[in-house]
């Protein structure tokens, strides 16, 4: 079985109706983007920049972090979506406030940067550097309103203005993305979009924040519920809001590596995954048997039903679809 899904990496992923679906890795430390490259990844949907932060005393300097984004540039063939910053709740290095009663709530990701901006300028200026280089795209956390998006690109303006005058080099055109990983975002993703280049679904934060259920808890963990009515319909919402908009929308949440919901996320019409590289190949496979036409069809008429029970043997069904 595994020799047969090594044969797998150099194919492109296309369903039986002729739907081209982009298969990206998702990677934590710079090295791991060689197994991106090992399984295929046409690219590196999300790098989670934090752990270049954790267990250390200082932050990293612009040229450590400029070093290591050109390395994972270099490691794979394809685009590169860099996430800015995201420390606070379950990912911490101490900076954050300490008296916060609700860190999943509070000064996190996102909201961090944008309070801290000495931080976030010195990643921003190493992106933008590295950017010179490759197919860069800066994804933001914890996006919840159009005030973050529009502080972000002002600050962008400027660190671009600043390498100008420094001489050094830069993409003008680098997009800029949003994650949608919190139920606000979702519902307002129409209006999002206008100041999004994509769309990057992290489901593992916008199913705790649908369903109220701390992530990090195992006393409710039971809650977690990918497949919650709520849940889906987000996740719906923003695919046809990005599609709408001409943007790309892209799923890196842990949900994506999951094949049991590989047939309902192409029925939700989602064409970008991006994933631990050890469930690319399996996932792949999973889309190659697919009919996504008749797949719309059926999450179609399966989320439309308002009896609980033939909603969750509908999807039960299309769970067993493709594998
Ligand atoms: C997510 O929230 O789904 C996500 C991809 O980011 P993280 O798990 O790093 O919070
Ligand atoms: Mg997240």
């Amino acid at each position: 079985y595994r020799r047969m899904l090594g044969m797998l990496k150099d194919e492109t992923a296309v369903s039986t109706d002729g739907v081209r679906v982009h298969m990206m890795a998702n990677v934590e430390l710079p090295d791991d983007s060689a197994d991106a490259a090992e399984v295929g990844a046409e690219g590196i949907g999300l790098y989670r920049t934090e752990f270049l932060y954790m267990n250390r005393d200082e932050t990293p300097g612009e040229e450590e972090q400029l070093a290591a984004y050109r390395r994972v540039l270099r490691s794979v063939d394809g685009p590169v979506t860099i996430r800015t910053l995201d420390l606070g709740a379950d990912k911490t290095i101490g900076r954050e406030a300490k008296t916060s009663s609700n860190p999943a709530l509070g000064l996190r990701a996102i909201r961090l940067c944008l309070k801290e901006t000495d931080l976030f300028r010195t990643q921003l200026r190493a992106l933008l550097r590295a950017s010179a280089e490759g197919d860069l795209r800066i994804m933001l956390p914890m996006i919840s309103n159009i005030q973050e998006l529009r502080q972000t690109r002002h600050l962008i303006d400027e660190v671009m203005a600043e390498l100008r005058r420094d001489g050094l080099e830069y993409d003008p055109k680098l997009p800029v993305g949003a994650m949608i990983e919190v139920p606000a975002a979702a519902l307002a993703a129409p209006q999002l979009a206008r100041y999004c280049d994509f769309f990057s679904l992290g489901t593992n934060d916008l199913i705790q924040y649908t369903l109220a259920m701390d992530r990090v808890d195992d006393e409710i963990n039971y809650l977690y519920d990918p497949l919650h009515p709520a849940v889906l319909q987000l996740i719906r919402m923003t695919i046809e809001a990005g599609h709408a908009a001409g943007i790309g929308v892209s799923m890196c949440g842990e949900m994506a590596s999951d094949k049991r919901y590989t047939a309902l996320l192409l029925g939700l019409g989602l064409t970008e995954f991006s994933m631990h590289p050890a469930s690319v190949l399996e996932v792949k496979r999973a889309i190659m048997g697919a009919d996504v036409a008749d797949l719309k069809r059926a999450t179609r008429e399966i989320l439309a039903l308002t009896d609980a029970q033939s909603y969750r043997d509908g999807l039960d069904a299309l769970s067993h679809r493709l594998v």
